[in-house]
């Protein structure tokens, strides 16, 4: 397992914390080097780092918010800088602004589609290029059940969700023929920062109608990125693959 991604680079977007830590710690473990990308939490995505090497890996952090086109152009090149190619690109950050959409003011819809959305746009644009060049390239982004099934208060998030299956889909249909993969894993609900405010009501009604009833770990979730990111996976491509203790299938 420590060396099914020997030799491979990944770049993983909101790395700092919650599942994309998980994600990257997981990567690092199967023994990609790994450019932990974060926004604002500098000494987060340092602890990730430091983790990484102290158990024997390569890490990098790279601050960039991925919303912003050329930061994420730069993001791709300091981890080309580091280590002078890219396996592997997890499209994992991302945001919410819920509420009702009577309610809902207009930067909350533009920040969640541009965070969530936009940045899959910017990231897979600079990375193709080189993955294209390899001939080898493995993208996972990150849904969420919301995307496939809707949620109250979340027709932004929902919508961007959603989109990021729509991207996906079209990306694995151009990068095909190039070596290059593309795949969407769908969270259900995982504790995190994203999802400490949830109202107790609406995560009680999530339990009861999660077949498994319990919420996800973060690392449950990376060992599905994980799967997807390996040569184990060369087959699959534009697949949506639901990580939910089966609430998406229960309506
Ligand atoms: P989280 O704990 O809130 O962590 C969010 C991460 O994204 C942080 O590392 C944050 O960096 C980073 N980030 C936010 N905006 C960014 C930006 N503009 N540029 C770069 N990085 C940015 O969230 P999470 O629960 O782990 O969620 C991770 C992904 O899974 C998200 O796409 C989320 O929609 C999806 N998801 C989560 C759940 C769930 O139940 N938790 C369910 C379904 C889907 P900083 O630390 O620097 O702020």
């Amino acid at each position: 397992m420590g060396h099914q991604l020997a030799g491979k680079v990944a770049v993983v977007t909101g790395a700092s914390r919650g599942i994309g830590r998980a994600i990257a710690l997981e990567l690092a473990r199967r023994g990609a080097r790994v450019v932990v990308n974060y926004h604002r939490n500098a000494e987060a995505a340092a602890a990730v780092v430091a983790q990484i090497e102290a158990d024997g890996g390569q890490a990098l952090a790279v601050q960039a918010d991925v919303s912003d086109f050329e930061q994420a152009q730069v993001l791709i090149q300091a981890a080309l800088d580091a280590y002078e190619r890219i396996d592997i690109l997890v499209n994992n950050a991302g945001t919410t602004r819920d509420q009702a959409l009577m309610m809902m003011k207009e930067d909350e819809w533009d920040t969640v589609i541009q965070v969530n959305l936009k940045s899959l746009f910017n990231t897979c644009k600079a990375a193709a290029r080189k993955m294209v060049r390899q001939r080898y390239g493995r993208i996972v982004n990150i849904s969420s059940v919301a995307g496939i099934a809707g949620q109250f208060g979340q027709t932004n998030y929902a919508a961007s969700k959603a989109g990021v299956i729509g991207f996906s889909k079209s990306l694995a249909k151009e990068l095909g023929a190039r070596g290059i993969t593309v795949n969407v894993v769908a969270p259900g609900f995982v504790p995190t920062d994203l999802t400490a405010d949830l109202p107790d009501d609406l995560r009680a009604a999530a339990m009861e109608h999660t077949p498994l009833k319990r919420m996800g770990e973060p690392e449950e979730i990376a060992y599905a990125v994980a799967f997807l990111a390996s040569d184990e996976a060369s087959f699959i491509t534009g697949a949506v693959l639901p990580v939910d203790g089966g609430i998406v299938m229960s309506g």
